[in-house]
């Protein structure tokens, strides 16, 4: 039964085809269903952050550009959502949320903002759609 579904956000066209998707998905399913939005900051991935810059504000305010929109879009339309900003690397991220937030369905995009168009799917979706501990949905 799908009730949780993780979806996975970049700021891309794609993610937010994704999102679309999403959205759809849980109207359908109704009360019954909740959405975990995630954005995952990769420039923040590193052990030991420059002196003088707190982490966790960088990460929602550079999260914010991306979450705010999405949470913009799926406001007011009876769906039970919530934004989460991460930092690290993206695809074990998504992939450790959806094992620690028990989602029955991961919805991605096939691709991101990555540059090479000519690839079907981007590394991040393709490592999820291996390590996924949940069914994955990507969105073209
Ligand atoms: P690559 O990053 O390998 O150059 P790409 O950017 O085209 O290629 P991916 O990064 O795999 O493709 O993006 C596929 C999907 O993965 C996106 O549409 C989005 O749903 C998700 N995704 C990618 N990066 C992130 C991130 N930092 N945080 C959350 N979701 C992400
Ligand atoms: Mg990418
Ligand atoms: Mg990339």
């Amino acid at each position: 039964e799908i009730k949780h579904i993780l979806v996975a956000i970049d700021g891309s066209e794609h993610a937010m085809k994704a999102l679309e998707s999403a959205k759809t998905l849980a109207k359908q399913l109704q009360g019954d269903s909740h959405l975990t939005v995630l954005h995952v900051n990769p420039a923040l991935s590193m052990n030991e952050p420059p002196v003088g810059i707190d982490v966790e504000e960088r990460i929602e305010e550079e999260g914010r550009h991306i979450l705010e929109p999405a949470a913009d879009y799926l406001k007011d339309e009876g769906i039970s959502y919530r934004m989460l900003a991460g930092h690290g690397d993206p695809a074990s991220i998504i992939c450790e949320t959806a094992q620690q937030e028990k989602a029955d369905l991961i919805i991605m995009g096939t691709r991101g903002q990555g540059l090479v168009t000519e690839l079907i799917l981007g590394s991040v979706s393709h490592y999820v759609i291996q390590h996924a501990p949940c069914p994955v949905l990507t969105v073209k």
